[in-house]
């Protein structure tokens, strides 16, 4: 069994990143920039959106943070959306999510300028995505595909279970990984389907999306498979100073020995997803996507 080291990875693409950066600065060029604005004070969403300005600073992006209370309104939002839109400082920029009830997430998705949306939510991006153009596509996908690309591990007709068909998670992937250059045949499971036991045990590579702290068990999976676990759930742990530690969606200790490969939590998934939105930050600055 090979433990998919997501950590060292992503180590390895920053440092990739920064190389670029340094180049673009010794030719002069304009510095890449990145926004994020942040509403409100949820934890988690706070430490995502301070692990991505840390991240900024050290490849040597340009970072700015705009902070607003839980009360602001949708209009205000959408004003700073439409300003970020039209800086021309600014390369990418994310809104963190969730945002308050009384905000319409779709609206807010929908308003950033394609060309800037590093998230790769908005549909424009997902579209292109789908037929196969170059797009933002959203980080977590991204950065479990890098993990297979940069493991060798052999996608062309194995089978593919991914169980969890979010739209930031499950369903962009199913498309990346049935694309021309993956060649995988996939299967797109969730809380309705039937047989899930016997599904994931016919997986060659078994991706488990779901949110519930080890869900996959020993039995569910194929001697040989090769296993991505993207779930983070917080439970309680007096083992920590926290009082919480971040669980998988697989079982791992029944789960490992079975496989060629299996990513841990923490330490796989998690930090490519990281990653991932400093390459779509370069790919947006450059340009590259939309010419
Ligand atoms: P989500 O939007 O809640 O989607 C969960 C999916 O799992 C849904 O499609 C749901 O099916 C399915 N599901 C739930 N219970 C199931 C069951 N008993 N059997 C089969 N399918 C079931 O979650 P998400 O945003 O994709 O996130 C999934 C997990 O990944 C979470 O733990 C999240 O924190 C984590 N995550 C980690 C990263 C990272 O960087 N490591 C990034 C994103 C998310 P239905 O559609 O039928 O409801």
């Amino acid at each position: 069994m090979i433990l998919i080291d997501g950590k060292k990875v992503a180590a390895e693409m920053k440092e990739e990143i920064a190389a670029k950066v340094k180049e673009l600065k010794e030719r002069g060029e304009k510095t890449p920039h990145l926004a994020a604005v942040l509403v409100g004070h949820d934890g988690g969403s706070e430490t995502y959106v301070a692990y991505k300005i840390k991240d900024c600073e050290a490849v040597g992006y340009k970072s700015s943070l705009i902070r607003y209370e839980d009360d602001v309104t949708e209009e205000e939002l959408l004003a700073k959306v439409q300003e970020l839109n039209e800086d021309d400082d600014i390369d990418g920029f994310i809104v963190q999510l969730p945002l308050p009830a009384h905000i319409s997430e779709q609206k807010v998705i929908e308003a950033i300028d394609p060309k800037k949306d590093v998230d790769g939510f908005h549909p424009e991006n997902v579209g292109r995505m789908v037929i196969g153009l170059p797009s933002f596509v959203s980080a977590t996908p991204f950065g479990i595909v890098e993990l297979l690309k940069r493991y060798n591990i052999e996608t062309s007709g194995k089978n593919c279970v991914i169980v969890g068909r979010s739209n930031i998670v499950g369903r962009p992937l199913s498309v990346l990984m049935s694309q021309k250059a993956i060649n995988a045949t996939v299967t797109v499971a969730h809380s309705r389907t039937k047989n899930l036991e016997e599904l994931c045990k016919s997986a060659d590579i078994l991706v488990a999306a779901i949110g519930v702290p080890e869900f996959v068990k020993g039995n569910m999976v194929k001697e040989g498979a090769v296993v991505i676990d993207v779930g983070t759930t917080r439970v309680k742990s007096d083992q920590t100073k926290s009082g919480w530690k971040l669980k998988g969606d697989v079982l791992f200790d029944e789960v490992a020995p079975k496989c060629s490969f299996i990513t841990p939590v923490p330490g796989g998934v998690g930090p490519m997803t990281r990653v991932s939105l400093l390459h779509n930050t370069l790919l947006a600055a450059s340009g590259e996507i939309y010419g």
